[in-house]
């Protein structure tokens, strides 16, 4: 019996359309894949554009009634969906383990950080506020307040195939939307296994559809040239990003955009070096370094840097490398061939301009798509991995001399998702959390997700927060009505 067996019963392999799983229309399906050793791990309906209506009439069909469902019974479902969720948090991480690669205690994580969600919006649910106001002049009432934005469709990436999910449905339901989700190619059984658990959450039929795809574009683009459609929200490459924001002007469509990012991580002269290595330990190696906020250049003053390397370089070696279900694994494959190949191509050209390999630096050979922790010293500003994402295993150090310095280098890029710096002086932190142009910033901290805290980035990085009080204003629209006195 292979990992899978063990828990293929729980998980459905068609589309998720109007409460059930069907068939994709046009009858075709497409392979999922283990990562640690490519083989096939089940074959799932592979929806198209026919598929994208079916389900949009169904959101479209769902929607008044959903809005006009109380906050309370949205919380309420959004709670048990939560429960079940936390209930089924070993086969979840299994099955997310196997579709995706990272470790099982990464996965389970995900399933604690994911559910977060659903419960932060649960209570949210119930705090959709308004305003009151008497006009100034004094003929009349304002009143503002918050309606659901409609029917929402939701484009997810592989590396958090539960929690890019949550992040975006639990506000959405919250807020009174019906939702469609397209989640990655690479890991659409996570999101199919997080349809049915909203299903015996007591969510009606139609509120959610899940559209696994192998063409993510010839589902997406008649959904956005559809105005029945309101919201397009989506996590993804920069890239992507911007093809979507293109469809969308064409119907003026809500959008939220969670795009790539090149986080700097910086120690200062100042900071506890201790701290700082388990800080950057996180940053990067979180999720297996193929996370939107992981530590892209990591800049340690030049005081610090050769100590640093080589501590960080010890720990990174030290790593042990298999499929995230084996007992002692550390880290886990990336996720296909293609970003193998991507991690590797920065690396050799990073080697090949100058930087110094302190370890690690290839592609393993054998099944599954491995790469080695990697830690680059000195390397090159001219590098392309100081300017690209990495998504993966390898940490690239660049030494700074002054402040100004590393400011002027950790704001030179089109990115600004998140940035972390170390420093022990209070003065220091203040100013520069001000400077660093990024949606987050994490002092003295490697972790800064959290559901109760607005997630977003700025520049090329996105638009829009998810998470927080903020988030569920995503999934809002204002209206105001003015009253005669
Ligand atoms: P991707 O942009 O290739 O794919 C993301 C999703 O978009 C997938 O579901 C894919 O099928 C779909 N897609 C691809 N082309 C499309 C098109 N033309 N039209 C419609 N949909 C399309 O990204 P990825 O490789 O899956 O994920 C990694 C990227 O996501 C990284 O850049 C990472 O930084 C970013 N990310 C950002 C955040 C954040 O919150 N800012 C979080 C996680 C990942």
């Amino acid at each position: 019996m292979t990992e899978f067996d063990r828990i293929r019963s729980v998980v459905p392999t068609g589309l998720w359309i109007d409460g059930a799983e069907t068939d994709a229309l046009a009858g075709g399906t497409f392979t999922v894949h283990d990562p640690a050793t490519g083989d096939t791990l089940a074959t799932v309906a592979d929806a198209t554009a026919a598929d994208a209506k079916r389900a949009l009439d169904s959101a479209v069909a769902a929607q008044s009634s959903w809005a006009a469902t109380s906050p309370r019974e949205r919380a309420a479902v959004l709670r048990r969906a939560w429960e079940l969720l936390t209930e089924r948090t070993e086969e979840l991480a299994l099955l997310m383990t196997l579709e995706m690669g990272k470790t099982l205690a990464e996965s389970r994580g995900e399933v604690a950080y994911g559910g977060e969600f659903l419960r932060w919006f649960s209570e949210e649910a119930v705090r959709i506020g308004g305003r009151y106001a008497d006009a100034p002049a004094g003929t009349g009432r304002i009143l503002v307040k918050q309606q659901p934005v409609g029917p929402c469709l939701a484009i997810t990436p592989w590396n958090f195939p539960l929690a890019m999910g949550t992040r975006k449905i639990g506000p959405a339901l919250a807020a009174g939307c019906t939702v469609i989700v397209k989640p990655a190619e690479d890991t659409p059984l996570t999101m199919l296994a997080l349809a049915r658990v909203f299903a015996e959450a007591g969510l009606p039929a139609g509120v959610l559809s899940v559209l696994p795809a192998s063409d993510a574009a010839g589902v997406t683009a008649p959904l956005l040239a559809d105005d029945r459609l309101r919201k397009v929200t989506f996590t993804g490459s920069t890239r992507v990003g911007k093809i979507l924001l293109r469809q969308a002007a064409d119907t003026v469509l809500r959008t939220s955009m969670e795009l790539g990012g090149n986080a700097p991580f910086i120690v200062f002269e100042d900071a506890d070096l201790e701290q700082a290595l388990a800080g950057v330990m996180l940053a990067k190696m979180r999720n297996g370094g193929e996370a939107c906020t992981a530590a892209n250049r990591i800049y340690v003053h030049n005081s610090l840097r050769a100590e640093f390397a080589a501590r960080l370089a010890e720990r990174m070696g030290a790593l042990r490398l298999g499929p995230g279900y084996a007992p002692d694994t550390d880290l886990g494959p990336l996720i296909n061939e293609r970003q193998r190949g991507s991690v590797a191509a920065l690396v050799d050209d990073a080697v090949e301009a100058g930087a110094v390999l302190r370890t690690g630096g290839k592609a393993v050979d054998g099944p599954g798509y491995f790469f080695e922790p990697t830690v680059l010293d000195e390397v090159p500003r001219t590098a392309r991995i100081h300017r690209e994402e990495i998504f993966g295993p390898v940490a690239a150090i660049y030494g700074f001399d002054t402040e100004d310095e590393v400011i002027a280098l950790a704001n030179d890029t089109e990115y600004g998702l998140a940035a972390y710096f170390y420093t022990q002086n209070l003065d220091r932190a203040l100013r520069v959390s001000d400077a660093l142009e990024a949606g987050m910033v994490g002092v003295n901290r490697g972790v800064i997700s959290d559901p109760a805290a607005p997630f977003g980035g700025v520049k090329q990085s996105g638009l829009g927060s998810e998470g927080g009080s903020e988030g569920i204003h995503e999934y809002l629209d204002t209206k105001y009505v003015a009253f005669t006195r």
